[in-house]
């Protein structure tokens, strides 16, 4: 009777599961109004009621964005056209009582006017979009599939994603079909729509397509040849490459502002001009960084990570590991597949190390706590963050040095970080199928260590104690010195506001905080003498510990005298001393 019953339950759901489905059409009639015109059929779902959900959040970006806010109006209608009653339950749910309709479809537009990779854009020379901004589920139905067919403008040629094409060749009335098997798969595949230069490349086995939206001085067969050549070392620190195939969406634009990981795509977004000299190495380890990402993130990743909940937040105290850990590989994958020197490369640890260890907040908030609060700290910065946060990329890279210093001494030279990486890919992602805790993470951090690491964290991690990057770092061969003072600075960051001499930050402990002046005062005058934003830093340089001066400054259109002393602030210098023949050092900083 059990297996009976089951059978017939079994058989039961997947009919259910059958009939209901979504669909998903896109359109873009009037790209200069900067609007996405949505479309959303739901069929068969049971009960009287639907609701459908935006998410307010695009995984990899820890930050509620409250996509709802570009959707106007919701309208909804049955099979045969007939309105549906619809309203809002929340900020980003639409509650629709459809009664006995079999079938709801929706209407709504969306205005896509943000070009960041994880935003979306609309205008007359290309659309974009991250489908969590975009596109709704039903609310408890993640797991639903469905199809989204997008109408490109008539002036849009191509379109670039990761999703499956259900229908090829068809003609353009009927838009392109692509298919999905579960909401998290179109959240995660971004979408560009428009006359994109596309080129590929194949590398580690598997062939990697490229978008290239706007002007930039990129050659072609550099990237190709480049390119590949960090996939291969990418693919390399695992061991093996999960995807069958891989897109890049590329925004060549006027500031750049960075990368989204996907699981088999990425969205960059940089400078035009960035593809010569140092900007290209730059450029090289964002493609490293958000390429480690489809590992270290989308499928190794902790357990708050996983399943996704798309309409709050999602609170780990892991993204150390998760953006610490990729910071590292993507500097130390551009040494392995050639593009730096020994020298390069140290030199770029050295830059990371002196920046966390000599900024103030680095003594506040310890890397754990950077991480759980990056939803309300890291992506909302203000004029004191420098004060008191410390960023987990930087200090993340920095204790993945340390650890894999750790592993390299152990290991004699036989084991590295990469072996701890492959560890927890292959057992938490692809045996457990699920994310790690940050125990499980000590655990397999201290078996490859062979060292117990409690204090370890709890010094550095959870606490904020200097760690002692000389004793861990000598095992690779690099002697680090530590010049430790005081150097003479006000402390005070101004910036030039048409003319006018504005404070941006105040460094905490420093002479300019305790002589009073505040963030957003205007600096008029030094000792009598009207100031440029350049005199002003030169009149302070050149002052000693101890002098005696005035500042005259408007406050809210009030003119006030300071009275100040000028005074110093700590410095840390970190030096490297690499000695070439030692032999974990080589290992270390082998190339492939
Ligand atoms: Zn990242």
């Amino acid at each position: 009777m059990k297996f009976f019953g089951f059978f017939v339950s079994a058989l039961f759901l997947n009919l259910t599961l059958f009939a209901q489905s979504i669909h998903h059409k896109l359109s873009m009639p009037e790209p200069q109004s900067h609007y996405f015109h949505v479309q959303v059929e739901v069929s068969d779902m049971p009960g009287e009621e639907l609701i459908m959900v935006l998410p307010v959040w695009a995984p990899g970006s820890y930050l509620v964005r409250e996509f709802s806010q570009n959707i106007n109006v919701v309208k909804a209608k049955d099979e045969k056209g007939k309105a549906l009653p619809i309203n809002k339950t929340e900020k980003n749910k639409w509650k629709i009582q459809k009664g006995s309709a079999k079938k709801v479809v929706l209407n709504y537009e969306y205005y896509a006017f943000e070009l960041t990779v994880r935003t979306s854009f609309l205008d007359l020379t290309h659309g974009y979009l991250n489908g969590t901004n975009v596109f709704m589920y039903p609310e408890g139905h993640l797991d639903l599939g469905g199809k989204l067919t997008i109408f490109p403008h008539a002036t849009f040629s191509k379109i670039t994603t990761a999703l499956p094409k259900a229908s090829e060749g068809v003609s353009s009335d009927a838009g392109t079909t692509f298919t999905f098997e579960n909401y998290d798969q179109l959240g995660d595949c971004p979408i560009e729509i428009g006359n994109q230069e596309e080129f590929s490349f194949t590398a580690a086995g598997i062939k990697h397509n490229v978008a290239m939206y706007g002007v930039g001085n990129y050659d072609i067969p550099k990237l190709q040849r480049d390119m590949a050549k960090i996939v291969e070392a990418t693919t390399a620190v695992f061991g093996e490459n999960p995807n069958k195939e891989y897109w890049f969406i590329i925004h060549n634009t006027t500031t750049g502002s960075g990368g989204l990981e996907h699981t088999n795509s990425t969205t960059l977004n940089v400078n035009r001009w960035s593809y010569e000299g140092d900007d290209y190495l730059g450029f090289l380890s964002l493609v490293a960084h958000e390429y480690f990402h489809l590992w270290n993130v989308k499928r190794l990743r902790p357990d708050a990570l996983w399943p996704y909940v798309y309409d709050k937040e999602s609170y780990t105290d892991l993204l150390w590991v998760m953006e610490g850990f990729t910071s590292y590989y993507d500097e130390l994958i551009l040494r392995r597949a050639g593009f730096y020197s020994k020298e390069e490369y140290l030199g770029k640890v050295k830059s990371t190390l002196n920046y966390v260890e000599s900024s103030v907040g680095n003594k506040v908030q310890p890397v754990a706590h950077a991480s759980f609060d990056a939803w309300i700290k890291a992506y909302r910065p203000n004029e004191n963050s420098s004060n008191t946060t410390v960023s987990y990329y930087p200090k993340g890279h920095l204790i993945a040095f340390v650890f894999d210093a750790m592993i390299i001494k152990a290991n004699k030279g036989k084991k590295s970080l990469d072996d701890l990486m492959q560890v927890l890919y292959t057992k938490y992602y692809k045996e457990l199928k699920r994310g790690f805790t940050t125990d499980e993470l000590r655990a397999e951090l201290e078996a490859m260590t062979k060292t117990d690491l409690k204090e370890f964290f709890n010094n550095h991690i959870d606490g904020v104690e200097t760690i002692d990057y000389p004793k861990y770092l000598k095992e690779v061969g690099l002697t680090i010195s530590l010049q430790e003072g005081e150097q003479v600075l006000f402390g005070a960051t101004a910036s030039d506001d048409g003319g006018r001499v504005m404070v941006k930050r105040i460094t905490a402990g420093s002479a300019a905080e305790k002589n009073g002046l505040s963030v957003n005062d205007e600096v008029i005058a030094f000792n009598g003498f009207r100031v440029t934003k350049s005199t002003f830093t030169d009149y302070t340089n050149a002052l000693q510990p101890g002098d005696t001066f005035n500042l005259i400054i408007n406050r809210d259109n009030q003119l006030m005298v300071l009275d100040c002393v000028m005074g110093t602030l700590p410095f840390v210098r970190y030096t490297f001393d690499l000695d070439e023949d030692n032999k974990l050092g080589q290992y270390w900083l082998r190339t492939l």
